[in-house]
């Protein structure tokens, strides 16, 4: 159960989401500890006449569709700034249009060079009518280094990843193969709303293509954390082809390697499909090939691939 709790707002709170609103200041809200607080008759009556449901009537009345709200254990930069949309900027009291509602988004992010381990700011265009993310070298700049259908790209926040509290991981499909884009921006707000942003121009988009599908329905779709990312050491067709360590995605039917975890294109890319159709996963490694620690193999039509992870549990 809760082991904190506002007295000002009158909600209980989990440890995380105490920290949040700490963060707040107490100007905004003040936190105590239900055990070890000492607790005054009047901060009591506010919990009681207060509560989470009571109080989110009001905080969370008019969330948009499109808004991711967090759960335990997700990104902190989204739990930060759900907390702060909530209590400190009130988004959500009123139906007023939201800055990435709007359909448009413009601004400089910071961009991973794709060779190398560096950051430079680019600038980013979110454009519903053109149904794209775009980004330039320079705001001035005439022409958009990369044009992303938003009906391609997915959006994912990758802080642990990228060593970055507020970093954003952007994929899609040009010229047959993934490409990943990352960029972060120091603030967490500004972050969020680019992710919140592509998030309501891909919900309106299905809701065009899917006139009668339920917005509940087509939130799902708006974007994926990958189910799975790790190394593995993945091995050579030939029996001759030494173990190398590679960077896995698990896209849900598709597996992607990687030489490096930040990389922007994968080595390669491997679809996994039902075991009617010849797919397949066994523990071990074919008789051909070495066993190097905790192999297992993937049969397509086309080709085993034979993988090993560096324990049981994650093999
Ligand atoms: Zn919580």
């Amino acid at each position: 159960g809760p082991e904190w709790a506002s007295y000002n707002l009158g909600v209980f709170l989990c440890t995380t989401c105490a920290t949040g609103h700490r963060n707040l200041g107490s100007h905004i809200s003040k936190v105590k500890s239900l055990k070890l607080g000492k607790w005054e008759d009047p901060e009591v009556e506010v919990l009681e006449s207060g509560g989470n449901v009571h109080v989110s009537e009001k905080t969370e009345r008019f969330v948009p569709a499109c808004y991711r709200r967090p759960k335990p254990g997700d990104p902190h930069v989204l739990i930060e700034q759900w907390i702060r949309a909530k209590y400190e900027r009130k988004e959500f009291e009123s139906e007023s249009a939201k800055d990435y509602t709007r359909g448009e988004m413009k601004g400089h992010l910071m961009k991973k060079a794709r060779d190398e381990n560096k950051y430079y700011p680019r600038y980013f265009v979110l454009s519903e009518t053109e149904s794209c993310v775009k980004y330039f070298p320079k705001e001035s700049s005439k022409e958009a280094k990369a044009n992303i259908p938003l009906s391609d790209v997915n959006v994912c926040l990758a802080p642990a990843k990228m060593h970055q509290d507020n970093g954003l991981q952007l994929s899609y499909i040009t010229e047959g193969s993934t490409r990943h884009i990352y960029v972060y921006h120091e603030s967490g707000h500004v972050i969020i709303n680019w992710y919140m942003a592509i998030r309501s121009a891909k919900l309106n988009r299905l809701m065009v293509a899917y006139p009668s599908a339920s917005e509940a329905e087509l939130v799902p779709y708006l974007s994926t954390d990958f189910a799975l990312e790790g190394y593995l050491s993945k091995t050579g067709p030939s029996e001759q082809d030494a173990y190398r360590k590679r960077w896995f995605i698990l896209d849900h039917r598709k597996l992607m390697y990687h030489s490096g975890q930040m990389d922007a294109y994968p080595r390669g890319e491997i679809f996994l499909g039902h075991r009617d159709d010849n797919y397949s996963c066994t523990a071990g490694a074919p008789r051909n090939c070495k066993d190097q620690g905790y192999t297992f193999s993937l049969k397509t039509p086309e080709r085993t691939y034979v993988l090993s992870a560096p324990s049981s549990e994650e093999r």
